[in-house]
């Protein structure tokens, strides 16, 4: 049987006009062969690929290539929003596709948004049929109405945000950022949403540990892993920013409902939820964002969690 790499060289011709990228990669990991559309699509030049060398997506093509359970993954950060498809062939070889995603999370979106807008519109049909003159009832399905309509204007800012930085609309100002302050800051925003679950916040990180990024964006990072760690912990948990384990790196640490291993690898997907069943509030974007922020920055995060006994999220910061 031919090998991979010769019948993809045979195929160049027909493989170079195709409207997907497609790169193969050895069983070492070095590319081979690759077409004009991934040169394209991840705005590269052949030496670049000749390097192995994927500039400013270096680390999200890297981290699929290495990894054992990600088959696929966005790839943000560019003027296109990408998805990369992995495929190991019975030799070892990979391929990876590269196309774009707009369509397909166009599909998706309105599949998120129409739920909300169905709930609105039923409570606002039953108080016209009637419901407005029972008293008890039309104060409780305006309060419903509100807080479907919050819900609905926090998924939509989300999908901004993410729309914007995937098409690479976001500038970044990195600089030094003193992790004690950013994690105080955080801490005094998500305060009372902690007290109202009897939930612990507590600031490890010693005074003059830096780490480097866009505040805005490093924030928001924060912010959200400390939102979800309160969200998904029962009453009385204790939630931990910590430096390290690395330089340029901290992590978030919480003792709640932690996630079995292969859960992991799907929290960072668009709209995915463990249990949608009871995060009836949440919309599955904000560990993407987490995700997207994080490999714009070039950075990486870990996830380490068990069932029962809590989730420890590290970030990753390059040191400049
Ligand atoms: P959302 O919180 O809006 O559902 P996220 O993208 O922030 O969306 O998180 C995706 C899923 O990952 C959550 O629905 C939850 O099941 C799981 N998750 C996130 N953070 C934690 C955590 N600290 N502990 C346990 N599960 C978590």
């Amino acid at each position: 049987m031919p090998e991979i790499k010769e019948t993809f060289e045979e195929l160049k011709n027909y493989i170079g006009e195709l409207p997907i990228g497609l790169l193969l990669f050895d069983s070492n990991k070095k590319t081979t062969s690759w077409n004009k559309c991934a040169l394209e699509l991840l705005e590269l030049k052949d030496e670049d690929f000749k390097k192995n060398d994927f500039g400013q997506v270096n680390n999200q093509i890297t981290e699929i290539i290495e990894s054992e359970y990600i088959t696929e993954k966005e790839i943000v950060g560019l003027s296109k929003a990408l998805k990369a498809k992995k495929i190991i062939t019975s030799d070892k070889n990979i391929i990876l596709q590269i196309t774009e995603t707009t369509q397909e999370s166009i599909g998706e979106m309105s599949h998120e948004l129409r739920r909300p807008i169905t709930n609105i519109k039923t409570l606002a049909e039953s108080l016209l049929m009637g419901a407005i003159k029972d008293p008890d009832i039309a104060p409780k399905f305006l309060k419903n109405i509100n807080e479907e309509i919050d819900r609905l204007a926090k998924l939509v800012n989300e999908l901004l945000s993410l729309s914007r930085i995937k098409a690479g609309k976001v500038s970044q100002l990195k600089k030094k950022l003193d992790l004690k302050s950013r994690a105080d800051d955080a801490i005094k925003l998500l305060q009372s949403i902690a007290d109202k679950k009897n939930t612990k916040l507590i600031n490890e990180a010693p005074e003059g540990y830096e780490i480097f990024g866009d505040q805005e964006q490093i924030d928001h990072v924060i912010q959200n892993l400390i939102e979800n760690a309160i969200k998904y912990s029962s009453e009385g948990a204790v939630i931990t920013v910590k430096a390290g384990p690395n330089p340029g790196s901290f992590q978030v640490d919480d003792t709640g409902i932690g996630m079995l291993e292969s859960e992991i690898p799907k929290i960072f997907d668009r709209f995915y939820r463990v249990d949608r069943t009871k995060n009836k509030g949440s919309s599955g974007l904000g560990l993407s964002i987490v995700k997207n922020v994080v490999d714009l920055h070039g950075g990486k995060i870990e996830v380490k969690s068990k069932p029962g006994s809590g989730s420890s999220f590290i970030i990753q910061l390059p040191l400049e």
